[in-house]
Formats: structure tokens, C-alpha cells, sequence
């Protein structure tokens, strides 16, 4: 079993591991029993995770003598909201659940994001503990203790750091999961790729065909090399200050391509043309090669995500969805650029018209 220990603010407390493996469903609940984090546990789940995988986990749990219970809510991101919120908590206090209660978060980055939050003001905070199921939460939700939940205003507007206890990665969940939540998860990847770790960006070019057809050994390197890279950066950055920003590659258009939509792009999508546009001005500001471009664009092009820009998606939309550089008059947008593989720059300042051009040509 791969484990990997995040290291929060050189305070133990706020310090835990990642475990990583194919199948340690079995293993878990030894693991939990073993950490003591409480005396009793509550599962909480969407009813699309929970309808395969939740009874399980319960007997998981009571098969090592700790009391379980299980809280379902709707699947969808829409359920990532005040209301499921607050049903959440009524049901823990109905149950009895109390300060020497924990959370598990059994599912994608929704349930991960609610529960956290829960867990982080629920009578004061009690601890969680995070078992993502969609590749996207493995790699990328599950590490760095962001929760929170979407308002009518916007997404993620209510929130808190807040770190789980353990987590248990287990690859074999993605064998349920859809193509298109798996597709979601591996735009994160190619983009640790990109940024970090050119090692894993030539493993993806190489292994392209057994990471569709989910191969377990693959998936579990992958896994394990984006999560070291996420959890590195985190423990550097814990507050989302500096450093972590470049994380954000490809993501400044991405999310204004996603919005754009009305989020009928998914969100892997939107990164995958959103990191091959900043690729592209990377390279017309003179600072990535034409050579590794073209690199990034195949290898988007050959995981079968999305490398162009849909013509229903108006470029003046994405433009106007995207945060002004106040400083430099409006006319620019801040960007994480890319000076060669595994080397970003977060302060990249890029004039819109640039943009624009850009957009054009992704068409
Ligand atoms: P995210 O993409 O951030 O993980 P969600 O939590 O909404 O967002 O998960 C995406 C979708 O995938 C949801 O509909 C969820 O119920 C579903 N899902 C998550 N994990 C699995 C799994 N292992 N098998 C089947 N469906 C899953
Ligand atoms: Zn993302």
C-alpha cells in the first residue's frame, strides 16, 4: 500500500496520510479502528455512491466493532448547498451524533466538499475522514482540506479549511465510475503533468491505452504521483496563497469556458482547451517551445478530451468571465503560464487581445 503523508503547518495534529491501493475496501476499517479518531461513525453519501457501496462500507466498519450509521443525499452538484447542509445536521443530531462522532465522506468531490464542511462546524468541528470514489476527488478535491458548498450567487462562496484525518484512495471504485467523471479526473492529471512532473506527462503519452481501459497498476502510479504533487504544494501553500496558484494552470479560461457553457462543458473538459490555449500563449509570448505545444495538444487530443472551443460559446462571454488585472488598466488577465514542461509561472499578465486571438484559434 502506497502512503503518502501530508505535512499541514509542522503541527502533528493537523498532519495525516493518504493511503493509496487497488482494493483496500477490506483494509479500511482496521485502519480506522487502529487511528482512534472516534468512538462512532457517519457515513455520508450521495445516492448514486451510496446505492453501490454504501452498505458495504457499513459492514466494513461494524465487522471491526465500530458503530456506523448512514446518511444519503441527492446525487448532482446542485445538492452542494445550504439545505443539504442543514438536513445533514439535523439528521446528526436526530442520530444522537456527538463531539466524539466522526464523519466519513464516502464519495466524489461534492460529498468530499459537504462533508468537510459539516465536519469543520458541526458542534464546533468533529473530524472526517475523506474515501474519494471519482478519480477527480482522488487526485484532486481530497487533498489540501478546501471545503464548502455553492451559493445562488456562486460556487464554493461558503467554505473553510478544513483537514481531513486519513484518506482512503481506493482505484477500485473507478471501475463504476462514468467516462465522463473518469475524463474529469484525468485533465487534472495531465495538468500535474504539465506543471510538475514531466516524468508523468511521458508516462501518460506512453500509456494512454491502458489508462482508458482502467488499468489498476496505471491508475494507482498515476494516483499516486498527482497526489504527491497536489500534497506537496499544499504543505508548502496550506492557505492558497502563493505558490499554489499554479495549480490554477489552465483553469483561468477553463472555468470561463465552463461558465460560458452554462456548464454543459464539464469541467475537464473546459481545463483540457483551456490548458492547450494557455499553452498557446505561452508560446506566443516566446516562453514554451512550439515542439512542447504540440506535446500538450496530442496528448489532450489522444486521452479524447476536449482540444477545441465549441462555436456556441461566444468569445466575448469567455472574456467577460474572466477577472481584469486592476493594475494594468483592465486590459490584461492574469494567467499561470508555462516557460517549458514542469515549469509554470503564476505571474503571467496577458492582454486580452492575445486572448481573444487565441480563442479565435481554437475554433
Ligand atoms: P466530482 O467530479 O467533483 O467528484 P461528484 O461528487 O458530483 O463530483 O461526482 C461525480 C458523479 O460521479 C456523481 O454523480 C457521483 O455520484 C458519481 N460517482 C462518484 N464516484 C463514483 C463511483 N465510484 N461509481 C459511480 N459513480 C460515482
Ligand atoms: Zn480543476
Amino acid at each position: 500500500m502506497k502512503k503518502i503523508r501530508v505535512n499541514l503547518d509542522r503541527r502533528s495534529n493537523l498532519s495525516y496520510d493518504i493511503f493509496i491501493e487497488n482494493d483496500i475496501l477490506d483494509r479500511i476499517g482496521l485502519l480506522i479502528a487502529k487511528k482512534n479518531v472516534a468512538r462512532r461513525y457517519i457515513v455520508i453519501s450521495d445516492s448514486n455512491v451510496s446505492s453501490i457501496y454504501g452498505e458495504k462500507f457499513l459492514e466494513i466498519l461494524r465487522g471491526v466493532n465500530l458503530p456506523a450509521d448512514l446518511i444519503e443525499f441527492p446525487a448532482g452538484e446542485a445538492s452542494k448547498n445550504i439545505d443539504t447542509v442543514s438536513s445533514i445536521v439535523r439528521k446528526l443530531i436526530e442520530m444522537g451524533a456527538d463531539r466524539s462522532s466522526a464523519l466519513v465522506a464516502l464519495g466524489g468531490g461534492v460529498t468530499g466538499d459537504v462533508t468537510g464542511f459539516v465536519a469543520s462546524i458541526y458542534m464546533r468541528s468533529i473530524p472526517y475522514i475523506q474515501v474519494p470514489t471519482s478519480l477527480l476527488a482522488q487526485v484532486d478535491s481530497s487533498i489540501g482540506g478546501k471545503t464548502g458548498i455553492d451559493l445562488p450567487e456562486g460556487k464554493n462562496l461558503l467554505g473553510t479549511f478544513f483537514q481531513p484525518k486519513m484518506v482512503f484512495t481506493d482505484l477500485k471504485f473507478l471501475e463504476t465510475l462514468p467516462d465522463d467523471e473518469f475524463n474529469n479526473g484525468l485533465a487534472e492529471i495531465i495538468k500535474c503533468g504539465v506543471i510538475d512532473d514531466v516524468e508523468l506527462f511521458h508516462l501518460l503519452e506512453r500509456e494512454g491505452e491502458a489508462i482508458k481501459n482502467r488499468n489498476p497498476d496505471i491508475l494507482e502510479t498515476i494516483v499516486e504521483r498527482t497526489c504527491r504533487i497536489k500534497g506537496g504544494i499544499v504543505e508548502i501553500d496550506e492557505k492558497d496563497a502563493g505558490i499554489r496558484r499554479i495549480l490554477n494552470f489552465g483553469h483561468t479560461l477553463g472555468h470561463a469556458i465552463e461558465t460560458a457553457s452554462g456548464y454543459t462543458i464539464s469541467h475537464g473538459n473546459a481545463v483540457s482547451v483551456g490548458m492547450i490555449a494557455t499553452a498557446r500563449i505561452s508560446e506566443k509570448l516566446n516562453y514554451l517551445s512550439t515542439g512542447e505545444r504540440n506535446m500538450i495538444e496530442k496528448l489532450i487530443e489522444n486521452t479524447g478530451l476536449l482540444n477545441k472551443i465549441p462555436e456556441s460559446i461566444e468569445t466575448a462571454d469567455i472574456i467577460s468571465g474572466m477577472k481584469t488585472d486592476k493594475k494594468k488598466k483592465g486590459d490584461s488577465i492574469h494567467f499561470v503560464l508555462l516557460k517549458k514542461l514542469g515549469v509554470p509561472f503564476s505571474n503571467g499578465s496577458v492582454e486580452k487581445r492575445l486572448i481573444r486571438e487565441t480563442i479565435e484559434g481554437l475554433r
